[in-house]
Protein backbone atom coordinates (compact mmCIF):
# COMPACT_ATOMS: atom_id res chain seq x y z
CA UNK A 1 0.00 0.00 0.00
CA UNK A 2 1.53 3.33 -1.07
CA UNK A 3 0.86 6.34 0.47
CA UNK A 4 -0.90 9.02 -1.24
CA UNK A 5 1.71 11.98 -1.91
CA UNK A 6 -0.54 13.81 -4.73
CA UNK A 7 -3.61 13.65 -2.62
CA UNK A 8 -1.61 15.48 0.25
CA UNK A 9 -0.35 18.03 -2.20
CA UNK A 10 -3.98 18.74 -3.16
CA UNK A 11 -5.14 18.76 0.27
CA UNK A 12 -2.54 21.68 1.38
CA UNK A 13 -3.80 23.25 -1.79
CA UNK A 14 -7.23 23.17 -0.96
CA UNK A 15 -6.11 24.31 2.79
CA UNK A 16 -4.31 27.01 1.17
CA UNK A 17 -7.36 28.26 -0.80
CA UNK A 18 -9.56 28.27 2.27
CA UNK A 19 -7.23 30.36 4.42
CA UNK A 20 -4.74 32.40 2.68
CA UNK A 21 -5.51 36.01 1.08
CA UNK A 22 -3.49 37.61 -1.58
CA UNK A 23 -0.66 38.33 1.20
CA UNK A 24 -0.04 34.88 2.14
CA UNK A 25 -1.65 32.26 4.90
CA UNK A 26 -3.64 34.31 7.72
CA UNK A 27 -3.73 31.10 10.26
CA UNK A 28 -2.90 33.26 13.12
CA UNK A 29 -3.26 31.15 15.98
CA UNK A 30 -6.49 31.58 18.29
CA UNK A 31 -8.02 33.58 15.38
CA UNK A 32 -10.82 32.31 13.70
CA UNK A 33 -9.21 31.39 10.54
CA UNK A 34 -7.05 29.10 12.38
CA UNK A 35 -10.37 27.30 14.15
CA UNK A 36 -11.21 27.11 10.28
CA UNK A 37 -8.36 25.61 9.34
CA UNK A 38 -8.90 22.88 12.04
CA UNK A 39 -12.36 22.58 11.37
CA UNK A 40 -11.88 21.28 8.00
CA UNK A 41 -8.91 19.40 8.93
CA UNK A 42 -11.34 17.81 11.52
CA UNK A 43 -14.01 17.24 8.22
CA UNK A 44 -11.16 15.40 6.60
CA UNK A 45 -10.97 12.27 9.09
CA UNK A 46 -14.24 11.64 8.98
CA UNK A 47 -14.20 8.43 7.59
CA UNK A 48 -11.39 6.88 9.20
CA UNK A 49 -12.17 4.76 12.38
CA UNK A 50 -9.84 7.02 14.88
CA UNK A 51 -10.90 8.83 17.98
CA UNK A 52 -10.26 12.59 17.89
CA UNK A 53 -10.26 15.19 20.76
CA UNK A 54 -8.47 18.68 21.95
CA UNK A 55 -6.32 18.42 25.12
CA UNK A 56 -6.16 21.17 28.06
CA UNK A 57 -3.49 23.20 26.09
CA UNK A 58 -5.63 23.03 22.85
CA UNK A 59 -3.20 20.87 20.57
CA UNK A 60 -5.65 17.77 18.31
CA UNK A 61 -5.43 14.48 18.85
CA UNK A 62 -6.27 12.10 16.19
CA UNK A 63 -5.18 8.35 17.44
CA UNK A 64 -5.69 5.02 15.11
CA UNK A 65 -6.04 2.49 18.39
CA UNK A 66 -3.38 -0.41 17.95
CA UNK A 67 -2.41 -4.02 18.95
CA UNK A 68 -0.26 -2.07 21.58
CA UNK A 69 -1.18 0.80 22.98
CA UNK A 70 2.48 1.62 22.83
CA UNK A 71 1.87 5.12 20.84
CA UNK A 72 3.95 6.34 17.27
CA UNK A 73 3.38 10.23 17.71
CA UNK A 74 3.73 12.32 13.95
CA UNK A 75 2.83 15.52 13.74
CA UNK A 76 3.53 19.66 13.65
CA UNK A 77 0.95 22.82 13.51
CA UNK A 78 -1.45 24.18 11.16
CA UNK A 79 -1.06 27.37 12.82
CA UNK A 80 1.00 30.24 10.62
CA UNK A 81 2.45 33.86 10.89
CA UNK A 82 0.23 36.69 9.84
CA UNK A 83 1.12 36.44 5.58
CA UNK A 84 3.49 33.40 5.72
CA UNK A 85 3.50 30.52 3.14
CA UNK A 86 1.33 27.44 2.76
CA UNK A 87 3.90 24.63 3.44
CA UNK A 88 4.78 25.88 7.16
CA UNK A 89 3.53 23.56 10.07
CA UNK A 90 0.83 22.35 7.55
CA UNK A 91 3.10 20.10 5.60
CA UNK A 92 3.85 18.15 8.77
CA UNK A 93 0.22 17.90 9.49
CA UNK A 94 -1.07 16.43 6.12
CA UNK A 95 1.56 14.60 5.52
CA UNK A 96 1.16 12.63 8.92
CA UNK A 97 -2.44 12.29 8.33
CA UNK A 98 -1.66 10.83 4.86
CA UNK A 99 0.61 8.27 6.87
CA UNK A 100 -2.00 7.38 9.47
CA UNK A 101 -4.96 6.53 6.62
CA UNK A 102 -2.10 4.75 4.84
CA UNK A 103 -1.54 2.47 7.72
CA UNK A 104 -4.92 2.06 8.39
CA UNK A 105 -5.79 1.03 5.40
CA UNK A 106 -2.57 -1.33 5.02
CA UNK A 107 -3.74 -3.26 8.42
CA UNK A 108 -7.31 -2.63 8.22
CA UNK A 109 -8.08 0.04 11.04
CA UNK A 110 -5.43 -1.94 13.91
CA UNK A 111 -1.78 -1.88 13.63
CA UNK A 112 0.38 -3.35 15.59
CA UNK A 113 0.85 -0.03 17.81
CA UNK A 114 -1.21 2.85 18.24
CA UNK A 115 -0.80 5.76 15.51
CA UNK A 116 -1.44 8.90 17.08
CA UNK A 117 -1.58 12.33 14.90
CA UNK A 118 -1.40 15.82 16.85
CA UNK A 119 -1.49 18.91 15.44
CA UNK A 120 0.09 21.44 18.27
CA UNK A 121 -1.56 24.47 19.27
CA UNK A 122 0.31 28.00 18.56
CA UNK A 123 3.83 26.70 17.66
CA UNK A 124 4.26 29.78 15.81
CA UNK A 125 3.88 32.33 19.06
CA UNK A 126 3.18 35.15 16.03
CA UNK A 127 0.62 36.56 18.14
CA UNK A 128 1.67 36.51 21.58
CA UNK A 129 5.49 35.77 21.41
CA UNK A 130 5.18 32.61 22.80
CA UNK A 131 6.18 29.77 20.90
CA UNK A 132 5.70 25.99 20.87
CA UNK A 133 2.85 26.91 23.42
CA UNK A 134 0.47 23.44 23.22
CA UNK A 135 3.81 21.46 22.90
CA UNK A 136 5.69 22.93 25.72
CA UNK A 137 2.09 22.39 27.72
CA UNK A 138 2.28 18.72 26.93
CA UNK A 139 6.21 18.36 27.26
CA UNK A 140 5.65 20.05 31.15
CA UNK A 141 7.85 23.30 30.10
CA UNK A 142 5.06 25.68 29.77
CA UNK A 143 5.00 29.20 31.81
CA UNK A 144 1.95 30.01 32.66
CA UNK A 145 3.01 32.59 35.13
CA UNK A 146 4.92 34.31 32.57
CA UNK A 147 2.53 34.17 29.62
CA UNK A 148 -0.75 34.80 31.43
CA UNK A 149 -0.55 38.50 30.87
CA UNK A 150 0.86 38.55 27.10
CA UNK A 151 -1.23 40.66 24.91
CA UNK A 152 -1.19 40.61 21.10
CA UNK A 153 -1.35 44.02 19.12
CA UNK A 154 -4.70 45.21 20.25
CA UNK A 155 -4.10 44.83 24.14
CA UNK A 156 -6.23 41.49 23.68
CA UNK A 157 -4.27 39.20 26.83
CA UNK A 158 -3.45 35.74 25.78
CA UNK A 159 -5.61 34.25 28.62
CA UNK A 160 -8.70 35.60 26.73
CA UNK A 161 -8.19 34.26 23.36
CA UNK A 162 -7.57 30.76 24.59
CA UNK A 163 -10.95 31.40 26.49
CA UNK A 164 -12.70 32.10 23.62
CA UNK A 165 -10.92 28.55 21.92
CA UNK A 166 -12.39 26.71 25.14
CA UNK A 167 -8.96 26.85 26.48
CA UNK A 168 -8.20 27.68 30.38
CA UNK A 169 -5.02 28.59 30.71
CA UNK A 170 -4.40 27.34 34.32
CA UNK A 171 -5.08 24.02 33.44
CA UNK A 172 -3.08 23.92 30.19
CA UNK A 173 -0.61 21.37 32.38
CA UNK A 174 -2.88 18.62 31.92
CA UNK A 175 -2.31 18.38 28.35
CA UNK A 176 1.08 16.17 30.22
CA UNK A 177 -1.23 13.43 29.83
CA UNK A 178 -1.37 12.63 26.45
CA UNK A 179 2.38 11.48 26.84
CA UNK A 180 1.23 8.46 28.07
CA UNK A 181 2.18 5.52 25.95
CA UNK A 182 4.11 7.89 23.65
CA UNK A 183 7.04 5.86 22.48
CA UNK A 184 8.36 8.22 19.40
CA UNK A 185 7.87 11.18 17.41
CA UNK A 186 8.12 12.24 13.90
CA UNK A 187 7.84 15.27 12.61
CA UNK A 188 8.15 15.94 8.53
CA UNK A 189 9.21 19.99 8.42
CA UNK A 190 10.31 22.26 5.64
CA UNK A 191 14.16 23.02 6.32
CA UNK A 192 13.18 27.36 5.74
CA UNK A 193 16.41 27.48 5.07
CA UNK A 194 18.71 27.51 2.25
CA UNK A 195 21.34 24.63 2.96
CA UNK A 196 19.28 21.61 0.75
CA UNK A 197 18.98 23.55 -2.40
CA UNK A 198 22.73 24.44 -1.97
CA UNK A 199 23.66 20.86 -1.77
CA UNK A 200 21.02 19.95 -4.57
CA UNK A 201 19.12 17.56 -2.16
CA UNK A 202 15.60 17.20 -1.69
CA UNK A 203 15.65 15.81 1.90
CA UNK A 204 17.72 15.76 4.96
CA UNK A 205 17.91 14.04 8.49
CA UNK A 206 17.77 16.91 11.71
CA UNK A 207 20.16 16.07 14.37
CA UNK A 208 18.32 18.14 16.55
CA UNK A 209 17.62 22.24 17.04
CA UNK A 210 20.38 24.26 18.05
CA UNK A 211 20.76 26.21 21.53
CA UNK A 212 20.48 29.94 21.47
CA UNK A 213 22.09 32.55 23.63
CA UNK A 214 20.79 35.69 23.15
CA UNK A 215 21.68 38.74 24.71
CA UNK A 216 21.70 42.48 25.28
CA UNK A 217 25.35 44.02 25.08
CA UNK A 218 25.58 47.82 25.49
CA UNK A 219 28.03 49.64 24.68
CA UNK A 220 28.85 53.20 26.52
CA UNK A 221 30.99 56.23 25.61
CA UNK A 222 30.50 60.00 25.54
CA UNK A 223 28.29 61.90 23.76
CA UNK A 224 29.93 64.58 22.32
CA UNK A 225 29.78 67.40 19.42
CA UNK A 226 30.55 66.12 15.71
CA UNK A 227 32.50 69.36 14.66
CA UNK A 228 34.48 70.06 18.00
CA UNK A 229 35.89 66.60 18.86
CA UNK A 230 38.77 65.50 17.63
CA UNK A 231 38.78 62.35 16.33
CA UNK A 232 41.66 60.83 18.60
CA UNK A 233 39.65 62.42 21.93
CA UNK A 234 36.37 60.27 20.79
CA UNK A 235 34.70 57.99 23.00
CA UNK A 236 32.24 56.15 20.21
CA UNK A 237 30.04 53.70 21.86
CA UNK A 238 29.47 52.71 18.23
CA UNK A 239 32.83 52.05 16.87
CA UNK A 240 33.34 49.37 19.41
CA UNK A 241 29.70 47.89 18.71
CA UNK A 242 30.62 47.91 15.09
CA UNK A 243 34.02 46.33 15.61
CA UNK A 244 31.90 43.73 17.28
CA UNK A 245 29.39 43.24 14.47
CA UNK A 246 32.63 42.49 12.18
CA UNK A 247 34.33 39.95 15.39
CA UNK A 248 31.03 37.76 15.42
CA UNK A 249 31.89 36.08 11.97
CA UNK A 250 35.34 34.55 13.21
CA UNK A 251 33.60 33.34 16.17
CA UNK A 252 30.61 31.93 14.33
CA UNK A 253 32.77 30.67 11.74
CA UNK A 254 35.40 28.73 12.93
CA UNK A 255 32.57 26.10 13.81
CA UNK A 256 30.64 24.23 10.99
CA UNK A 257 27.07 24.77 11.55
CA UNK A 258 27.36 28.00 14.11
CA UNK A 259 25.79 31.13 13.50
CA UNK A 260 25.86 34.13 15.15
CA UNK A 261 24.13 37.66 14.67
CA UNK A 262 23.66 41.31 15.81
CA UNK A 263 19.90 41.81 14.63
CA UNK A 264 19.16 45.00 16.56
CA UNK A 265 21.52 48.22 16.56
CA UNK A 266 20.09 51.61 18.55
CA UNK A 267 22.47 54.31 18.98
CA UNK A 268 21.89 57.35 21.51
CA UNK A 269 21.72 60.35 20.93
CA UNK A 270 21.07 59.29 17.76
CA UNK A 271 21.49 62.55 16.07
CA UNK A 272 23.95 63.24 12.66
CA UNK A 273 25.59 65.76 14.99
CA UNK A 274 26.62 63.96 17.99
CA UNK A 275 29.38 61.08 18.90
CA UNK A 276 27.15 58.21 19.76
CA UNK A 277 27.37 57.91 23.54
CA UNK A 278 25.88 55.00 23.88
CA UNK A 279 25.19 51.84 21.87
CA UNK A 280 22.28 49.03 22.32
CA UNK A 281 22.97 45.48 20.52
CA UNK A 282 21.61 42.35 20.21
CA UNK A 283 23.33 39.39 20.21
CA UNK A 284 21.83 35.94 18.97
CA UNK A 285 24.27 32.63 19.06
CA UNK A 286 23.47 29.40 18.09
CA UNK A 287 24.61 25.85 17.51
CA UNK A 288 23.77 22.27 18.78
CA UNK A 289 27.14 21.26 20.15
CA UNK A 290 26.55 23.29 23.84
CA UNK A 291 30.22 23.36 24.44
CA UNK A 292 30.18 25.04 21.34
CA UNK A 293 27.73 27.45 22.03
CA UNK A 294 29.42 28.57 25.37
CA UNK A 295 32.88 29.07 24.17
CA UNK A 296 31.48 31.39 21.59
CA UNK A 297 29.34 33.13 24.32
CA UNK A 298 32.68 33.42 26.27
CA UNK A 299 34.52 34.31 23.03
CA UNK A 300 32.12 37.28 22.02
CA UNK A 301 32.23 39.06 25.68
CA UNK A 302 35.98 38.69 25.84
CA UNK A 303 36.09 40.29 22.19
CA UNK A 304 33.66 42.81 23.13
CA UNK A 305 35.73 44.29 26.37
CA UNK A 306 38.68 44.45 24.12
CA UNK A 307 37.05 46.53 21.71
CA UNK A 308 35.48 48.92 24.49
CA UNK A 309 38.51 49.39 25.78
CA UNK A 310 40.22 49.80 22.68
CA UNK A 311 37.52 53.02 22.36
CA UNK A 312 37.75 54.32 25.41
CA UNK A 313 34.43 52.96 26.05
CA UNK A 314 32.93 50.40 28.71
CA UNK A 315 30.45 47.19 28.01
CA UNK A 316 27.51 45.33 29.68
CA UNK A 317 25.82 42.11 29.19
CA UNK A 318 22.47 40.74 30.14
CA UNK A 319 21.05 38.04 28.86
CA UNK A 320 17.34 38.05 27.19
CA UNK A 321 16.69 34.44 26.24
CA UNK A 322 18.47 31.09 26.34
CA UNK A 323 17.83 27.60 25.55
CA UNK A 324 19.74 24.67 25.39
CA UNK A 325 20.40 22.38 22.44
CA UNK A 326 17.80 19.56 22.13
CA UNK A 327 19.84 16.65 19.82
CA UNK A 328 17.21 13.91 19.01
CA UNK A 329 17.72 10.65 19.19
CA UNK A 330 20.50 8.94 17.54
CA UNK A 331 19.03 5.45 15.96
CA UNK A 332 15.88 7.50 14.82
CA UNK A 333 18.14 10.30 13.02
CA UNK A 334 19.56 6.76 11.63
CA UNK A 335 16.18 5.35 10.64
CA UNK A 336 15.54 8.73 8.67
CA UNK A 337 18.70 9.11 6.93
CA UNK A 338 17.87 5.48 5.46
CA UNK A 339 14.08 6.60 5.25
CA UNK A 340 15.80 9.73 2.83
CA UNK A 341 18.84 7.21 0.93
CA UNK A 342 15.82 4.61 -0.02
CA UNK A 343 13.31 7.19 -0.95
CA UNK A 344 15.43 9.90 -2.97
CA UNK A 345 19.17 8.27 -2.91
CA UNK A 346 21.30 10.38 -1.11
CA UNK A 347 21.13 12.20 2.66
CA UNK A 348 22.37 15.42 4.89
CA UNK A 349 22.21 15.35 8.37
CA UNK A 350 21.72 19.16 9.15
CA UNK A 351 20.83 21.04 12.40
CA UNK A 352 17.63 23.16 12.45
CA UNK A 353 18.36 26.79 13.59
CA UNK A 354 14.94 27.33 14.05
CA UNK A 355 13.48 26.07 17.26
CA UNK A 356 10.20 23.27 16.46
CA UNK A 357 7.39 21.12 18.79
CA UNK A 358 9.90 18.33 18.10
CA UNK A 359 12.60 20.23 20.42
CA UNK A 360 9.59 20.15 22.95
CA UNK A 361 8.84 16.50 22.84
CA UNK A 362 12.50 15.63 22.82
CA UNK A 363 13.07 17.80 25.92
CA UNK A 364 10.10 15.51 27.30
CA UNK A 365 12.04 12.26 26.91
CA UNK A 366 10.54 11.07 24.06
CA UNK A 367 12.74 9.23 21.19
CA UNK A 368 12.00 12.15 18.70
CA UNK A 369 13.46 12.85 14.89
CA UNK A 370 12.36 15.54 12.47
CA UNK A 371 12.93 15.48 8.69
CA UNK A 372 13.59 18.47 6.82
CA UNK A 373 12.57 18.76 2.52
CA UNK A 374 13.82 21.51 0.57
CA UNK A 375 12.76 24.99 0.68
CA UNK A 376 13.01 26.73 -2.41
CA UNK A 377 15.41 29.64 -2.05
CA UNK A 378 15.18 28.93 1.74
CA UNK A 379 12.55 31.36 2.45
CA UNK A 380 9.80 30.75 4.64
CA UNK A 381 7.28 32.70 6.95
CA UNK A 382 6.50 34.50 3.54
CA UNK A 383 3.81 33.90 0.98
CA UNK A 384 6.66 33.21 -1.36
CA UNK A 385 7.81 30.28 0.55
CA UNK A 386 8.20 27.22 -1.74
CA UNK A 387 9.05 23.31 -2.07
CA UNK A 388 8.78 22.49 -5.68
CA UNK A 389 5.88 19.81 -6.09
CA UNK A 390 8.35 16.91 -7.10
CA UNK A 391 10.61 17.40 -3.81
CA UNK A 392 7.19 17.31 -1.99
CA UNK A 393 6.15 13.66 -3.90
CA UNK A 394 9.85 12.16 -2.50
CA UNK A 395 9.05 13.97 1.26
CA UNK A 396 5.61 12.00 2.19
CA UNK A 397 6.81 8.35 0.94
CA UNK A 398 10.20 8.83 2.56
CA UNK A 399 8.01 10.32 6.10
CA UNK A 400 5.78 6.98 5.63
CA UNK A 401 8.78 4.45 5.50
CA UNK A 402 10.54 6.45 8.52
CA UNK A 403 7.26 6.16 10.01
CA UNK A 404 7.14 2.16 9.45
CA UNK A 405 11.02 1.56 10.60
CA UNK A 406 10.10 2.93 13.93
CA UNK A 407 6.90 0.96 14.12
CA UNK A 408 9.34 -1.64 13.90
CA UNK A 409 11.74 -0.06 16.04
CA UNK A 410 9.23 0.65 18.83
CA UNK A 411 7.95 -3.16 18.32
CA UNK A 412 11.75 -4.11 18.60
CA UNK A 413 12.57 -1.94 21.63
ZN1 LIG B 1 6.79 25.47 11.45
Amino acid sequence: MQVEAKGAISLLKELRALTADENGAQRLAWSPTWLKARAWFQSKLNELPIEHHYDAAGNSWTTLAGESERALILGSHLDSVPNGGWLDGCLGVIAAFAVLRCISGQYNGKPPITIRLVDWADEEGARFGRSLFGSSAFAGTHSIEQDRGRTDSGSKRLEEALAECGVSIDSIGDAGCERKNAAAYLELHIEQGPVLEAMGLPLGAVLGTKGVERHAVTFHGQEAHSGSTPMKARRDALAAAAKLALEIRPIATRHPDAVCTIGSLKTFPGIATAVVGRCEATLDQRDLDAVVLAAMYREAREMSAQFAKEEGCTVEWSRIWNIAPVPFHPELIELCEEAIRETAGRSHRMPSGPLHDAAEVSRAGIPTAMMFVQSLKGISHNRIEDTSEGDLELAIPAFDRLAAKTMDWIRAS
